[in-house]
Parts: structure tokens; sequence; C-alpha cells
């Protein structure tokens, strides 16, 4: 019998091509993302999903869908997903992780030079017609913060942390990284949380959203930030407390941050942190290029076809499932 596959989003790619000969497919076209009623009626039936980080995939949408095998997502993190409550079912956890690395600290490094040297800032002055000649050139006009030379702390030092730590050796900065985990990497001085946050001109996230780092960058640690560092997250909002971010680039302490990821998405154009000039705001696009997508969607129906012959998937979070 043909099983059912539900995928929640037209991919990019040639692996869905190939997924869609070893099952029944169904693909949701849209318009926009999902709606999670519909998905929990879509998956009546299915032996498999292949999903994107906007859908959560927890323990009620399991209750509506008793025949669900496999989930595969088609991103690095898993926080959308109840990996607890997909395990104890014997759920295969699929993701992507390695392929979209260094796309991912390009836009890390992208936002950092940003944030430094105010570059969406001066692009909306120029675009507002505020360069003038009475506002022009001086000795003070649009100064910033220099990248060359300055120390970068990195948090979570996995495989996209250590990716920025490379790019920031370029730079010239010295390095330092916290890790759960801790790594002896050449060129890179491990530390702790607390001094890490005291010695960085720059603080980049890299951690996994988890309940052990929902809210690392509390008010407590974003107060022991050096004055005037900037602070760049490109992992996951939850990880940095959003009102404390913006009260320390409010009043000073903090001289700019970088923001891919918010703790709510899409963004609240109410978020107090849109309000602040010295934000620069990305709509989550870490990994976005052409061709990591592409290779992002090919890994994810990979992992689903593995999943279809019943062999373990080249990339599962939860491989205790398969014992
Ligand atoms: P990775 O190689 O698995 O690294 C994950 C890092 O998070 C490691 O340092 C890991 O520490 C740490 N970590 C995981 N769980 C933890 C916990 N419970 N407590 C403390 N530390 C924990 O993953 P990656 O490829 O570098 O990706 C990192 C994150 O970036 C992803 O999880 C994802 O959320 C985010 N991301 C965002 C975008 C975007 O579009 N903005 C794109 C890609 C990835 P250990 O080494 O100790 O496990």
């Amino acid at each position: 019998m043909t099983r059912k596959v539900f995928v929640t989003h037209r991919l990019p790619g040639r692996g869905i091509q190939e997924l869609a000969a070893h099952c029944d497919l169904n693909v949701w076209m849209g318009p926009g993302l999902l709606p999670a009623a519909q998905l929990r009626d879509e998956l009546a039936g299915c032996h498999g999903v292949v999903c994107l980080l906007t859908d959560r995939i927890d323990q009620d949408l399991l209750d509506a869908a008793p025949d669900l095998r496999f989930v595969s997502s088609m991103s690095v993190g898993v926080d959308h997903i109840d990996v607890p409550a997909m395990s104890a079912r014997g759920i295969a956890v699929g993701h992507t992780p390695g392929v979209l690395v260094d796309t991912t600290a390009d836009t890390a490094f992208a936002l950092l030079l940003a944030a430094a040297r105010r570059v969406a800032e001066a692009d909306r002055f120029v675009r507002d017609g505020n360069w003038t000649a009475a506002n022009a050139w001086s000795p003070e006009f649009f100064t910033g913060k220099d990248v060359s030379g300055a120390t970068l702390g990195i948090v979570g030092l996995g495989a996209i942390g250590q990716a920025v730590a490379r790019r920031a050796t370029g730079f010239g900065m010295e390095v330092l990284a916290w890790s759960r985990t801790p790594r002896r990497v050449t060129g890179i001085e491990m530390v702790g949380l607390e001094e890490l946050l005291l010695r960085s001109d720059f603080v980049s996230v890299h951690v996994a959203l988890a309940p052990q780092t929902r809210n690392l960058l509390d008010v407590d640690r974003i107060g022991l930030m050096k004055p005037g560092a900037v602070l760049v997250n490109t992992a996951r909002g939850g990880i940095v407390d959003e009102n404390a971010l913006a009260a320390a680039l409010l009043n000073g302490n903090l001289s700019a941050a970088g923001i891919d990821v918010f703790a709510s998405e899409p963004v609240s154009p109410d978020n107090p942190l849109l309000a602040l000039p010295n934000v620069v705001a990305t709509p989550h696009i870490g990994s976005a290029t052409t061709l990591t997508r592409a290779r992002m969607a090919d890994m994810a129906a990979a992992n689903a076809i593995a999943a279809l012959k019943g062999q373990p998937m080249p990339c599962c979070v939860n491989p205790q499932v398969y014992r």
C-alpha cells in the first residue's frame, strides 16, 4: 500500500520529486503558511510529514495523527517540534544540519558589520533625503564601532558558532567562546559565559533553543555586557530577553544589535526593538540563499525517503527510536 506523506510547503530542489516516487505525496500549495488547524486535518492518515520551522509539531498534533511514523523538518533547529513526545511514540525526527552553516554564519557577520557601522540607519538616512549640504560629511558623521581588532564572544560553539569564529579571525578579532560542551578550537579562547559577556565588544548567539537556553541572555546577563557592546542573534528569539535588550539599547549601555530571529514570528510591529534606530532587523533569513535552501529541502526529502524505506534517517535528532 502506498503511504501518505504531507509536505507543508512547496519546496525547492530536486529531492521532492524523488520523494514523490516513494509515496502518495500531498503538498500544501498556499497561499501563505499552512494554518495549524489545517495541518491537523491534513495529517490524518499520513505516515510522514515534511515540515518547516513555522509548523508546530506537538503532542496535540500527534494525538490527531495516529499513523504518523516520521517528521522531517527543513531546518537544523527543532525547537518547533516536541522531540520527547515524538521519541515516546517512536517517531523519528529528521533535520538538516551542516548545509546551512556557512550561509548562516555569513548572515551573522553581515548583521554584525551592519550593526557596528550603522548600515541600515545610514541607508534610511540617504533614502529619506536627509543627506543634504547642511547635514553631510563631518568628523563625527555616522561614526560607528570598529570590528577589526575587537573582541568577539560566541555563545554556543557549534557548527555555526565555529564558522562565525573563522570569519572573525579574518577580521583580526580576538575570539572568545562559551559552550555547554567545551571545545578546543585553535584561535578561540574558551571562557565562562559571564567572562565572555564582560570582555566582548561583540556577542553573537549560536546556541540551539532548548528549555536550558530559553532566556539565556536575560536582564542580568545583558547587564553584564561591556558598555557599548553589540549583540547579534541569528539563533532563536527565545534565547534573548527582547525587553531587556531594548532597554539596554535605549539607555546606551549597548550601542547596537543585529537581530534575525524574534521570540514571536512574524515579529509584531509593536516589538520594542523595532522602534530603535540602532537595531538592524531581518526576517529570519539566516539560511536564505537559493543554493542552501535547495540543499536543505533535498536533505529533508532524503530523510523522508529513508524513513519510507524503513531505514534510519541520515540526519536524525532522536536516533534512539531505532534501537
Ligand atoms: P549545532 O552545531 O548543533 O550547535 C548547537 C549549539 O547549541 C552547540 O553549541 C550546542 O552545545 C548548543 N546547545 C544545544 N542544546 C543546548 C542546551 N540545552 N544547553 C546549552 N547549549 C545547547 O547547530 P548549528 O548548526 O550551529 O545551529 C545552531 C542554531 O542556530 C540552531 O539550533 C538554530 O536554532 C539556529 N539557526 C538559525 C538560522 C536562521 O535562519 N537564523 C539558521 C540556521 C540555524 P553542545 O555542543 O554542548 O551540544
